[in-house]
């Protein structure tokens, strides 16, 4: 007859000691546990075999090995509450029972349920309590679980036992297709919405079936979580500097106008991305404007250096206001010197040039007009001194011109600014060839600067108007670049999520009346306008903690719980493009039609009141054509060196 005590203690020593797990704890809870009852009659002898043994149902007792190689990774403590799931015959619920408070486990077979009560019951163990029930969905009366132990193989992990870990615990469970090797994983749940996960080692279970497990026929019980189906969808982007990049935006080609959004105003990632892309678009696609969110004025003069025109004497460097990084940076640089390369060979017509949009830069403009007309027509730039005369006291600050009160004429400059734009506009009807490029630039400066005494004015009327304002003036502005250079002009506009993303699809639009670019260029040009957002998770980024102060590098706390990056982010895909447009993947697009939280950071960044400052809701699959994912990104360089007026050899930037 078999001495089970010494064939319990050779199996201690040879299959588990040996095999490196040497807690005293586990070993002796291996010792009091009689094996050799648990297993059927007839393979009493084998109990304490190196392997597993059948059961009931088809199903198996676990080796001993594996049972201590769970429990020993669920890191247990005496007063822990422990959930095992597919307890079988009960031997493994046994054995963590010598170690902690309290065992509740789960078997999904009704027979060995019963049996494995019994089992237990009659062997004392009264710590352990078992049910009969599909484990995958776990126990959610008895939960939270300081550990939960799967022993059948899920196709992943289910949701309500991640939901069911105490902050602090720990899953053990294998993970894979049935009747195969499996991932033996551990997840750690280390905060509310935070789990760390690690592989153990390759191992074989029978398979977890039920409704976040397998069916009996082989397939997921479940469908997809959300992230799964992310991954599933998602293209995987190659390197940035693969030139493999940019051909996955072909499918853009066609469009007559692509804007590309950033989710920051201080992220390499995205600044890289969209020249990327945009690169592509001109190369071969004949995209022939770039056009940015930067004030005219100062994207022109980067524009005279791309496209190999003269800059103009006296001119000061570009982007030296507040906030100088968001375009005086390495990134842009590189864009810039690589357009102006492109450019020189190609004849005048056909060379892609850089524009502003934009119309903070009041005082610029004016300048740029009285600058040009001086050499053109010096009786109008007499005209145009007397007339932008009115707002030149406010140029410097011209936030305050906002605040004049009523009384003392209110809209006194604007007529001035509205005759000069429609003079500069009557002329550049009539200009001729070569120099209509100056007449445009000029109208251009006239029309940022009507807007911009408009914008100041309304500033204090609402938020709502004078956004309006300026997404208007930068929807007119890249319309007329369209119609100024022909019925075959294709732009691509780099600007920010916020003037991106169709604002009718997002709480700026549904609840404070805001419109932007993005909304006025899809109703506009339909199915010829792209919209693609881009999103990241966390890294650093470079912004300021208030307007005017200087730019610091900071870290992006983590995405929140519940918005859409969060999602990106649990799909575990680095770097993707999701294509959101029709005949994508219908269901997932549906499924992203929920308004969730999306996070907006601009030059200011404010961590400790990131969810009130930086994230509002969206839907997602409405605002863009397509999203951009960076799980991890990191802040633009600012171009270093003092700002100095533009010189040949240190012109556009002036360094
Ligand atoms: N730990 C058990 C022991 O010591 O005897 C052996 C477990 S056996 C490898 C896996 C068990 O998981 C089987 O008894 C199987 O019926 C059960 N099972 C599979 N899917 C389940 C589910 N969704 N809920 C509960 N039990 C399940």
């Amino acid at each position: 007859m078999t001495d089970f005590a010494e064939a319990r203690e050779q199996m201690v020593a040879r299959q588990i000691v040996d095999r490196g797990i040497t807690d005293q704890r586990i070993l002796d809870s291996f010792r009091a546990v009689p094996r050799e009852l648990f297993v059927p009659a007839v393979d009493r002898g084998e109990a304490y075999e190196d392997k597993p043994l059948p059961i009931a149902a088809e199903q198996t007792i676990s080796q001993p090995y594996m049972v201590a190689l769970m429990i020993d990774a669920a890191e247990l403590a005496p007063a822990d509450v422990v959930l095992e799931v597919g307890c079988g015959t009960g031997y493994a619920a046994a054995v963590i029972a010598q170690l902690v408070d309290e065992v509740v486990a789960i078997e999904r077979h009704h027979a060995l349920a019963i049996e494995a009560g019994a089992r237990i019951e009659r062997l004392g163990y009264d710590n352990v309590s078992i049910y009969e029930g599909d484990g995958s969905k776990g126990f959610a009366e008895k939960a939270p679980f300081d550990a939960i132990i799967v022993s059948a193989a899920g196709s992943h992990v289910p949701d309500p036992l991640l939901e069911q870990l105490e902050i602090g615990g720990r899953l053990v469970m294998p993970v894979g297709e049935p009747h195969a090797v499996q991932t033996l994983i551990k997840i750690t749940r280390t905060g509310q919405e935070d789990y760390e996960q690690e592989e153990i080692g390759a191992v074989r279970f029978v398979p977890l079936i039920g409704a976040h497990g397998w069916t009996e026929t082989g397939e997921r019980g479940d469908p997809c979580s959300l992230p799964e189906r992310i991954a599933v969808a998602a293209e995987v982007l190659p390197a940035l500097d693969d030139p493999a990049f940019g051909t996955l935006f072909d499918r853009f080609g066609d469009a007559r106008v692509v804007l590309l959004g950033e989710a920051s105003h201080g992220t390499s990632e995205f600044y890289r991305a969209r020249a990327a892309i945009t690169r592509r678009l001109i190369e071969e696609h004949g995209f022939d404007i770039v056009a940015v969110e930067a004030d005219w004025p100062d994207a022109a003069s980067i524009d005279r250096f791309v496209r190999h025109r003269p800059h103009r004497e006296g001119e000061e460097a570009a982007f030296q206001r507040f906030p100088t990084w968001m375009w005086r940076n390495t990134e842009v640089d590189t864009f810039v010197r690589w357009l102006r390369d492109h450019n020189r060979a190609c004849a005048p017509h056909a060379q892609a040039g850089f524009y502003g949009l934009d119309l903070y830069n009041l005082a610029g403009s004016m300048r740029a007009v009285i600058d040009f007309l001086d050499e053109a027509d010096p009786e109008a730039a007499a005209l145009a001194r007397e007339r932008y005369g009115c707002l030149q006291p406010w140029s410097r600050d011209p936030a305050i011109y906002g605040r004049i009160p009523l009384s003392e004429g209110f809209a006194r400059c604007e007529t001035g600014v509205l005759d000069m734009l429609r003079d500069l506009l009557a002329r550049r009807m009539d200009c001729m060839g070569e120099e209509c490029e100056e007449w445009l630039d000029a109208a251009a400066n006239a029309r940022l600067v009507k807007n911009a005494e408009r914008y100041y004015r309304v500033m204090y009327e609402g938020a709502a108007e004078s956004w309006n304002l300026r997404d208007t003036h930068m929807f007119e502005t890249l319309c007329q670049l369209l119609d100024a250079k022909g019925p075959g002009a294709k732009a691509v506009v780099w600007a920010h999520n916020s003037h991106i993303g169709n604002a009718a699809y997002t709480e700026m639009g549904q609840q404070r009346g805001e419109l932007n670019i993005g909304q006025l260029v899809k109703e506009k040009f339909g199915e010829q306008a792209r919209l693609i957002g881009f999103g990241t998770h966390t890294g650093t980024v470079a912004a300021a903690h208030d307007w005017d102060e200087p730019m610091a590098i900071e870290e992006v706390r983590p995405s929140l719980a519940g918005s859409y990056e969060r999602l990106c982010h649990d799909s575990g895909v680095d770097r993707f493009l999701l294509d959101l447009r029709q005949g994508a993947d219908e269901g997932l697009i549906e499924a992203l039609l929920e308004p969730r939280l999306e996070r907006f950071i601009g030059v200011i960044y404010r961590p400790q009141t990131e969810r009130w400052s930086h994230y509002s809701e969206c839907v997602l699959p409405k605002q863009f054509d397509a999203w951009i994912w960076f799980d991890e990104t990191h802040a633009v360089t600012p171009l270093p060196g003092a700002e100095l007026p533009g010189e040949d050899e240190t012109y556009p930037f002036g360094l």
